[in-house]
């Protein structure tokens, strides 16, 4: 059973119930998580409560010290982190490390926190009075994650967080913990003070004791829409700031004129990497005009049909199981939706899986999608093609600002004029130009718009100074009766 890590010491979970964590590569389970509760994030916040108090008078230069420390760790634990990653969610190993890598990155952009935190000065806004800002933190936060990057994710926030003066409480999502507890053993090697890192394991009681509890000031969510519309209302209603990130359905329009080859495959991999289970996988191939249809539809399929399957680690598996035979049962559910619906399934990827321990499905590719089907609007995070035809850029434009999950979307063009105008235009707020991931790294902000981001300031960058800081803002003069110096 794992072991909750409260004030700095691995502590026994008050839970009384617990879910079993299996490996989706083969369905065995390896671990089991505590299913918390209120009574286990009062005793985490209290722990962050009282290590604020010290903590945020610890100069910004010393408090990323211990993030320093804690990357080099990171970086001689990759393998190691990857590995769990992969047993727990089922991404291969290239993809988990490639996900290890991308959450330490975010550490090296919070260690410019000294930099970030810095305030404003303005001298003499009036006669002999000058006016300066002041970033505080705040108190105790708290981040609460998918189960897509057991690792990543919450890397992009807490780093800020800390690096800022504040302290916080982590709930992993209860289907992958395991990342998490190396993690932590990590942070525990730095030697940082006791109570400004704090996990709690547990699922939706958890989260709805995080939402409500007094003493946060903050929330970070990444996770389905539903969920983060419920956390961004309720911990609003009580008082806090909230990072809400939800779910997605991203399209990718192919104009005449783009590299096809490339294109196809950039598309493809955007779709089925880490089986589709990305908030940033692509999902409808928007194509513009009959010739570029028949040409994705032709390089698409042979392209899906190369993709080998199996234990993500297992060297040469280009892609791993799915989450669970839950996730499984409902992605057949929507290719099944297409079939009725009038689709045409060029790749059945139900097929050619029978015998495989665990909870895999091949790449499927669907042609004649069109906007209404229920495939075409809902998240499938699975690795499934749908391949849709427009006549007009406009159209496909107008297509993918329908969708209300504008988490990402990319255009495959070579003309730069398109580019532009689709910048311009179109409403998912990450945007690839010929890329098919377009992850924003460290350095810039990250999310989506419409229902897939609650909130105002997205997370990690420098805009993260914002969410974790409040201002003071001083207007300041000295009255003297003399020139006593
Ligand atoms: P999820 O919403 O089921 O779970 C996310 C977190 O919320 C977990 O920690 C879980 O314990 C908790 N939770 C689940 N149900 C809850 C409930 N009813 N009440 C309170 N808390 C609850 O999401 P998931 O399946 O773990 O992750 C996949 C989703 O996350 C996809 O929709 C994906 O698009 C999204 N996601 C979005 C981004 C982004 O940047 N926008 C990034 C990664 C994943």
């Amino acid at each position: 059973m794992l072991q909750d890590y409260i004030d700095g010491k691995w502590v026994s979970s008050l839970a009384k119930a617990s879910v079993p964590i299996v490996n989706p590569a083969n369905g065995k389970e390896i671990a089991s998580c505590p299913m918390g509760s209120s009574e286990d994030v009062n005793r985490a916040v209290a722990a962050a409560k009282a290590a604020f108090t010290t903590w945020k008078n610890v100069p910004a230069i010393e408090r990323v010290q211990y993030l320093f420390k804690l990357k080099a760790l990171l970086e001689a634990n990759v393998d190691e982190l990857a590995k769990c990653v992969t047993t727990e969610h089922g991404k291969t190993f290239v993809e988990a490390k490639a996900s290890v890598k991308r959450g330490i990155q975010m550490i090296d952009t919070a260690v410019g926190m000294p930099t970030f935190q810095k305030g404003e000065f303005s001298e003499d806004i009036a006669r002999g009075i000058d006016c300066k800002t002041i970033r505080q933190p705040m108190g105790v936060f708290a981040g609460i994650a998918p189960f897509n990057f057991p690792a990543m994710v919450p890397f992009w926030f807490w780093p800020f967080a800390i690096a800022s003066g504040n302290t916080y409480v982590l709930k992993p999502s209860e289907r992958v913990p395991m990342t998490q507890k190396l993690i932590f053993d990590l942070i525990e090697k730095t030697g940082l003070p006791k109570g400004v890192m704090n996990l709690v394991h547990g699922g939706k009681e958890v989260v709805q004791a995080l939402c409500t509890h007094p003493d946060i000031k903050g929330l970070n969510f990444v996770g389905s829409t539903p969920v983060a519309k419920y956390v961004y209302e309720t911990g609003s209603k009580h008082g806090k700031r909230v990072q809400a990130l939800g779910g997605a359905k991203n399209f990718m329009v192919v104009l005449p004129d783009a590299v096809m080859d490339k294109s196809v495959a950039t598309a493809l991999e955007s779709i089925i990497g880490c089986a589709g289970e990305r908030c940033l996988a692509g999902s409808v191939v928007v194509c513009v005009g009959d010739e570029t249809y028949e040409t994705v539809k032709a390089k698409m399929v042979p392209a899906a049909s190369d993709i080998s399957v199996g234990d993500g680690m297992d060297p040469g598996v280009q892609m791993g199981p799915v989450i669970s035979q839950a996730s499984k049962d409902r992605i057949i559910g929507l290719i099944e939706s297409a079939e009725k619906e009038g689709a045409r399934i060029l790749l059945d990827g139900r097929k050619g899986v029978e015998k495989m321990p665990g909870f895999f499905l091949k790449p499927t590719v669907i042609a004649d999608v069109t906007a209404k089907m229920r495939v075409a609007q809902e998240e499938i995070f699975g690795p499934v093609v749908l391949l849709a035809k427009v006549k007009t850029f406009d159209e496909a434009i107008a297509w993918v600002n329908a969708g209300p999950l504008a988490n990402t979307t990319t255009l495959f063009t070579s003309s730069g004029p398109a580019a532009r105008k689709f910048c311009n235009e179109i409403a998912p707020a990450m945007i690839g130009i010929n890329i098919g991931v377009p992850a924003p790294m460290s350095f810039f902000s990250f999310g989506g718009s419409k229902e897939s981001f609650f909130g105002d300031i997205k997370a990690h960058g420098a805009a993260s100074v914002q969410f974790f800081t409040d201002e003071k803002i001083v207007t300041e003069r000295w009255l003297s009766d003399s020139n006593v110096w």
